[in-house]
C-alpha cells in the first residue's frame, strides 16, 4: 500500500519520533504549524476517521493516552495544547492514515472555522 505514514511506522521513511508503543507512534510534525507540533498515528492503517470501528475503540483510547504522555514529554501538559482530527475534503486532509495534531507551545487562539 503506497501510504506514507505506513511507511513511517515500518521505518522505510525517518521520522523524529516522541514516543512509540505496540500500537501507536507520535512524531514530529515536517511543516510545524505550531512551536509544538506532533502527529499522533496508530501503526493500524485506517484511511480517515470515517473508517474507524467499533473494534478499533481500544486503539482510539491508546491513541488518547500516547497523546497525553507525549504532552507531558514535550513539555506542554501543563500549560495545554490542541488535539486535531482533519477527515476529508472539507476537513484539509492531505495524508489518507488516520492522525491527530497536537498542537501546543503557544495561545492557539479560538477556533472560528
Ligand atoms: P493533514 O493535512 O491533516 O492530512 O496532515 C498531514 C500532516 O502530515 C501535515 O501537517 C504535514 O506537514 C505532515 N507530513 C507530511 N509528510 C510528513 C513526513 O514525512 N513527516 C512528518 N510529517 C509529515
Amino acid at each position: 500500500m503506497d501510504c506514507l505514514f505506513c511507511k513511517i511506522v515500518e521505518g522505510t521513511i525517518p521520522s523524529n519520533k516522541v514516543l512509540e508503543n505496540d500500537h501507536v507512534i507520535v512524531f514530529h510534525d515536517i511543516q510545524p504549524a505550531a512551536p509544538t507540533h506532533v502527529l499522533v498515528i496508530p501503526k493500524k492503517h485506517i484511511a480517515s476517521m470515517n473508517e474507524v470501528t467499533a473494534e478499533d475503540l481500544p486503539l482510539i483510547g491508546e491513541i488518547h493516552l500516547a497523546a497525553q504522555e507525549a504532552a507531558k514529554r514535550l513539555g506542554v501538559e501543563e500549560t495545554g495544547y490542541r488535539l486535531i482530527n482533519n477527515c476529508g475534503k472539507d476537513g484539509e486532509q492531505t495524508v489518507h492514515h488516520l492522525h491527530y495534531h497536537l498542537l501546543g507551545g503557544t495561545r492557539l487562539g479560538v477556533l472560528t472555522s
